[in-house]
């Protein structure tokens, strides 16, 4: 699904210079390197303030936690998505509310999210799913209207735009996750808070390093959620490659949409006007999905089943969900099926990918 390895190969020479300055400079913990790339990222997503944190989980419990989200509270997710957006939420002890999907694009449909505001909704947290922004004009609007936060898990977008602009930088606080399968991959754990709010930006950086401004001084209580220094280095020579990155995952899935657009029974991924898409992540549908990966295993093609489970019935929210139908999010959880996606990609190994895919659903037409 992903090639880490010849990814690395290709930019070894500044990597391996970076990680040995760090080890030189003995300066693991935050330090210059980390300041870099925080100043880097921050004008990579025209964001005022970029806080590097220890993961994307931490950052949406961080982004959680510097709005003041607790017990009582809700917050509204898609249940189309990683755990994590949601589990953050519930580790402070608010609830979770999910809202479908718009099929198309995967992301927030935004009639579902405004029928789930409720007095106790204290952020909307739309995901900007598989490398493509949700629809943020009309979530922002809901947000202005309502009176609530939008943070935006961008988790899977970095590099994608919303009429212009990057994703990251619409709401009040923005979440990343550079773990190292994704778009922008560090080489263990990683992630970072986005905001252009400096009261936020200030409890944010508070919060990550044990509620205080000062050592030895704390104000509120936090955690120690820090971005290592090896990590930043790392991510600041890989940011200076993104762009170059993402034209690369483009020029994959426009292959892929070229063989595979007109085969009846196959869904491409959709790429909505307003922005441009990463493709983290190329998401076909199928509507016997599990037949089809089935196939793929037998002739040892890989494929990812991004999401099995709505997180309205995993076994952990059954509680607080007991009753709730979200139709496009459990459609798409019994037909969507990811293809390999990395810069490191060949023609010839999506030829092999596509002949498989497409025999498969010839066979399966015929059958
Ligand atoms: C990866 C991911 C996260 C969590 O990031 P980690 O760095 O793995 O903690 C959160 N939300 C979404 C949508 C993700 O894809």
């Amino acid at each position: 699904m992903v090639d880490l390895r010849g990814q690395y190969l290709r930019i070894k020479d500044e990597i391996d210079t970076a990680i040995s300055q760090v080890l030189d400079s003995t300066y693991f913990i935050r330090g210059p390197v980390l300041s870099r790339f925080e100043t880097a990222l921050a004008t990579y997503t025209k964001s005022e303030y970029a806080i590097g944190v220890a993961n994307g989980t931490d950052a949406l419990q961080i982004a959680y936690m510097a709005l003041g989200i607790g017990p009582g509270d809700e917050i509204i997710t898609p249940s189309f998505t990683f755990i994590a957006t949601a589990e953050a939420a519930a580790l402070l002890g608010a609830t979770p509310i999910f809202a479908d999907i718009d099929p198309v694009t995967f992301c927030l449909d935004p009639d579902s999210v405004e029928a789930c505001i409720t007095p106790r909704t204290r952020a909307i947290v739309p995901v900007h799913l598989f490398g493509q922004s949700a629809d943020m004009d009309q979530i922002l609007a809901l947000g202005a209207k309502y009176n609530i936060p939008v943070i935006e898990d961008n988790a899977q977008a970095i590099g994608a735009t919303y009429n212009g602009v990057p994703t990251g930088s619409m709401g009040t606080l923005a979440t990343c996750s550079f773990f190292p399968s994704k778009n922008l991959g560090a080489y263990g754990d990683a992630g970072a808070v986005l905001t252009s709010d400096p009261e936020l930006e200030a409890r944010v950086r508070m919060i990550t390093n044990h509620g205080g401004r000062h050592k030895y001084y704390n104000e509120t209580i936090g955690l120690n959620s820090r971005l290592d220094a090896l990590q930043a280095a790392i991510l600041e020579v890989k940011l200076r490659h993104l762009e170059s990155f993402t034209k690369l995952r483009r020029a994959a899935a426009a292959r892929y949409d070229a063989r595979l657009r007109n085969v009846d029974g196959i869904i491409c991924p959709y790429e909505a006007s307003w922005g441009r898409h990463v493709y983290h992540q190329y998401v076909i549908r199928v509507a016997r999905r599990d037949a089809l990966a089935e196939s793929l295993k037998t002739s040892g093609i890989p494929y990812g089943i991004y999401y099995p489970v709505p997180l309205h019935q995993q076994p952990v929210f059954q509680e607080q969900t007991k009753g709730v139908i979200l139709p496009e999010t459990e459609k798409a959880c019994a037909e969507v099926l990811a293809l390999p996606m990395h810069t490191e990609l060949t023609p010839a190994q999506q030829d092999r990918i596509v002949d498989t895919v497409i025999a498969h659903v010839n066979h399966a037409v015929h059958a």
